[in-house]
């Protein structure tokens, strides 16, 4: 059993929180556009999991709210269900490293330390997660060797300062109470758990949580890099495939990690040698790739013409970036000859050239 921790710990690790989250979130700026207008920032972080009913329970729950969550999973448990971990990260939620087996990390050595959150890292990794720097101590419990152990493996460890206490005691109502008396202007990062007994009752907490928090002006959000309310900023890179003429140019748009929310650029088409409105239609789109995806395809349209001509080419121009940084701010994408197409019945590539230029 994960939980729950005697009362010792969890009073200690309480303590521990406050001060971890006092000292890293000075008051200051919210950290998202999104965010300007509310009373305060809430945080849902969710660990133990993942178990497959509940765990799958609660994503369905906070995507019909609309809410953003961050899981810190339990390394042995990913390994038993990497189902059920990817099915998370599908639905557009953030994952962290709760440790391998929930071991109180003031009892192992820097290496034991080291071990588990590596091996955390490796199962969730290979069950198709793309998990943050975050990282959890089990019980929110730690001595100096773990402390040097998780900063020396690369995590940032994240606390909380509100605790529903929900492995403990209460029906859904009061968790969610406990929850919503916890909040304060400013930002929170709840503490529930999806892989405890009681978890059933928490998830089922949470609408409320929702509802009411939102009533008194609180908006909620991810984890950013720094394990603070908000929500991670990746960066995007485009590759061009080309397009052969009465065919269609593929450019690639690719998130370097999770954002926990929607992304957006807008792409503009720019004439090169091959000439928009002429050789492809004019283009102005903004292009999303949606929470839980990596990855998305804008197709362009290539129209054929009866010439033979050298390969040609025009810009995509990436602009207006949400939730994003650019990587580039342009791809070119070339346009092969119609007539280039019937090489591909060569032996080889089934496209050419299949080059990805960048500029
Ligand atoms: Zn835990």
């Amino acid at each position: 059993m994960l939980h729950p921790p005697r009362p010792l710990l969890a009073l200690a690790a309480a303590l521990l929180a406050l001060v971890t989250v006092a000292t890293a979130s000075p008051a200051g700026a919210l950290p998202s556009e999104r965010t300007a207008g509310c009373r305060g920032l809430v945080a849902l972080t969710f660990d133990d999991g993942p178990a497959r009913a509940t765990t799958r329970r609660l994503v369905r729950v906070l995507r019909r709210a609309d809410v953003p969550a961050t899981f810190f999973m339990v390394g042995e448990r990913v390994a038993a269900d990497p189902a059920t971990a990817r099915a998370v990260e599908r639905a557009g939620f953030l994952t962290a490293n709760h440790s391998w087996s929930h071991q109180d990390m003031r009892t192992q050595t820097y290496r034991a330390v080291r071990r588990s959150l590596r091996a955390t890292d490796r199962a969730m990794r290979r069950a198709g997660l793309h998990p943050t720097n975050l990282m959890r101590p089990p019980y929110g419990a730690l001595a100096r060797p773990a402390r040097r152990a998780i900063r020396d493996t690369g995590y940032l460890p994240v606390m909380w300062n509100a605790d529903s206490l929900d492995w403990r005691s209460g029906d859904a109502r009061q968790i969610a109470r406990r929850i919503l008396r916890e909040l304060r202007p400013g930002e929170n990062i709840v503490l529930q758990h999806d892989g405890v007994n009681r978890s059933p009752i928490s998830v089922a907490a949470v609408g409320e949580v929702v509802r009411v928090a939102r009533r008194r002006g609180y908006c909620f959000t991810a984890l950013d890099e720094r394990g603070r309310p908000g929500y991670p900023t990746p960066t995007l890179t485009a590759v061009a495939q080309d397009g052969a003429e009465g065919g269609a140019a593929v450019v690639t748009l690719t998130l370097d990690k999770p954002a926990g929310r929607d992304t957006a650029v807008t792409v503009d088409a720019v004439s090169g040698t091959a000439g928009v409105g002429a050789d492809l239609p004019a283009m102005h789109a903004r292009v999303v790739v949606p929470a839980g995806r990596l990855r998305t395809k804008v197709r362009i349209p290539v129209s054929a013409d009866a010439l033979t001509e050298a390969p040609e080419h025009f810009t995509l121009r990436l602009r207006s970036p949400e939730g994003v940084l650019l990587g580039q701010e342009s791809v070119q994408v070339g346009v092969v000859d119609a007539a280039g197409t019937a090489r591909a019945d060569l032996p080889g590539p089934p496209f050419l050239p299949v080059t990805a230029r960048r500029t």
